[in-house]
């Protein structure tokens, strides 16, 4: 019994993931373009026909219609349907890690955040103000939500848990100001641009000051090495521009995510007698 409804509790939080992955499509689209997220609803980008619903169905829908447009026929990016599976696998994997709680949803607007975020680095080397804005509000907001919730954490009170959040945002901005300013100077050209740090204020707000510098510390590593490695591939010159969102936002998921597991190990590794 438990298991039947287990199951069909995590279909309806992947389904419903993968259908805020279909939004996030529309936002990744439109947001850099300046056009609104409401209005039109849903259309092919080449001859502007109107999905139906059924065509509008989270990767059911590009599937279905085996990634062409069924009025022109023109190819539709296999992006949309991977988006909305990503969304839903990560919705899916937040709620198995900290249930049905206010945790959970805050995980999963910031989570959404990240995603569209990351999208749009890649497609066009901006972080939106628009977004990193709502985003950091947002974040505060769950601040606040999470001192209220008395089951949540008892000990936290909400000046406390908003603090910290505002902490984190202030320490996101200064110190990838300040990564940004040694990064221009050691490769003579601009490392990361303003938009970065904003994401990483966003980043702050959500996650606190203590998991910013953790998913700070993993976004360099992870960038280096990608960076670098793609370079030595050859598939990346040296002065040609790589987005560092993507790598702040892997940092933050996997901070929100194990951030707890990892601290706690890494604190019994290197300094056993202090716990
Ligand atoms: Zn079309």
């Amino acid at each position: 019994m438990e298991t039947i409804f287990n199951f069909i509790i995590s279909t309806i939080v992947f389904v419903f993931g993968a259908a805020i992955g279909s939004f996030l499509n529309v936002v990744i689209y439109r947001v850099p373009a300046g056009l609104s997220v409401l209005w039109p609803p849903s259309r092919c980008p080449k001859c502007l026909h109107q999905l139906k619903f059924y065509e509008n169905v989270p990767v059911l829908g590009w599937l279905r219609l085996r990634g062409r447009c069924s009025n022109c026929h023109s190819r539709i990016s296999v992006r949309y349907p991977l988006v909305e599976a990503a969304t839903g696998l990560l919705f899916l994997l937040i709620f198995w890690q900290f249930g049905a709680t206010v945790q959970t949803v805050g995980w999963w607007a910031f989570f959404s955040w990240l995603l569209a975020l990351s999208a749009i680095d890649c497609d066009t080397m901006t972080l939106p103000n628009v977004l990193t804005r709502s985003g950091l509000v947002a974040g505060l907001v769950f601040q606040v939500a999470k001192g209220l919730w008395p089951s949540f954490s008892p000990i936290a009170s909400v000046n406390y848990v908003v603090l910290d959040g505002i902490v984190g945002a202030v320490a996101g901005l200064w110190l990838f100001d300040t990564i940004a300013l040694a990064g221009s100077i050691a490769l003579g050209q601009t490392a990361m641009g303003a938009g970065d740090s904003k994401l990483a204020a966003l980043m702050g707000a959500w996650l606190g000051g203590k998991y910013l510098l953790l998913a700070g510390f993993i976004a360099c590593v992870a960038g280096a090495f990608t960076g670098g490695g793609a370079i030595a591939l050859g598939w990346l010159d040296r002065r040609q521009p790589m987005p560092f969102g993507p790598f702040l936002a892997l940092g933050a998921a996997i901070a929100a995510l194990w951030g707890e597991a990892i601290l706690s190990t890494y604190w019994q590794l290197f300094f056993p007698n202090l716990g």
